[in-house]
């Protein structure tokens, strides 16, 4: 089945303020798709309304993943059919460690309806293994897994944990909202060898970032620019290094004089 995710006249409010007018995207299976913009022009507005948060109101459009229209699916289900959303701001949970929420979050997606639990989970013993490794590719101390969950974590170890959760889900969208922010550079590679080690062909990114440094680390193969709700412009590789030269003025420019 293709695995493109394909936004259509995306409309969102924000309490009675219209945020999102008309946004147009396809994320394509097996490439990776910058959204790139100015703080405020709704980026973040965007990947929660994709992950399905209640506080952002869809009043039109569409967004198709796997053959469904997922914008009529709970949080949990758009997480089932494969699409993963990696937080700017990942909440803290104080008495869940990080080895139970990533268990339970692996069993949830393993569950089947009718099934016995006792029967989809993943065992204890595979679960530890997976979790070892892939704590280990990510750089990440033995002592983590017993922390809670987000509580008193660094801006790096915020963004392993998102990328560690991402890993062992093997979604099929994955969604980043910003991963690059509070990261000093050698979080910032790890973060993103642990992305690029997660790309397949059958998989695709969609990359929210303020900054082209993210785009060093994991490299797309287009880029679209955000401005006030609406994609303004869309080009390859090239566009996120003219931004970082010229910074956004020159798109706002000929955004004015197009509307
Ligand atoms: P970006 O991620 O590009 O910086 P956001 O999507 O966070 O942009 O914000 C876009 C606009 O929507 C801003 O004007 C912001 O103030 C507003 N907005 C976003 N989320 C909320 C919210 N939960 N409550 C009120 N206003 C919001
Ligand atoms: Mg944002």
């Amino acid at each position: 089945m293709n695995n493109d995710l394909v936004i259509q006249n995306l409309r969102v409010n924000v309490g009675d303020k219209e945020i999102l007018k008309g946004v147009n995207l396809t994320v394509q299976q097996g490439t990776i798709h910058a959204i790139m913009g100015p703080n405020g022009s709704g980026k973040s507005t965007l990947s929660y309304t994709l992950a399905g948060h209640p506080g952002y109101k869809v009043t039109a459009g569409e967004v198709w993943f796997k053959g469904q229209n997922i914008l009529t699916l709970e949080a949990n289900e758009r997480s089932k059919l494969g699409l993963f959303l990696a937080f700017q701001h990942p909440v803290a949970v104080p008495g869940v460690s990080v080895a139970n929420f990533l268990r339970a979050a692996l069993n949830a997606h393993r569950a089947v309806p009718g099934k016995d639990p006792k029967e989809t989970s993943i065992p204890i013993a595979e679960f530890r293994k997976l979790l070892k490794s892939g704590m280990l590719f990510l750089e990440m101390d033995d002592k983590f897994a017993r922390r809670y969950l987000n509580e008193g974590f660094s801006g790096g170890e915020k963004k392993r944990l998102e990328t560690l959760q991402m890993m062992l889900l093997k979604p099929g969208m994955i969604i980043m909202d910003e991963t690059d922010s509070g990261l000093d550079i050698d979080a910032l590679k790890i973060v993103s060898k642990g992305v690029n080690h997660l790309l397949n062909p059958e998989i695709g990114a969609l990359v929210i970032t303020h900054y082209q440094r993210l785009l060093d680390y994991i490299k797309p193969n287009f880029v679209s620019v955000m401005m006030e709700g609406q994609i303004v412009q869309a080009g390859g590789p090239e566009l996120a290094l003219k931004l970082e030269e010229k910074g956004y003025d020159w798109v706002r420019e000929e955004f004015a004089h197009a509307s």
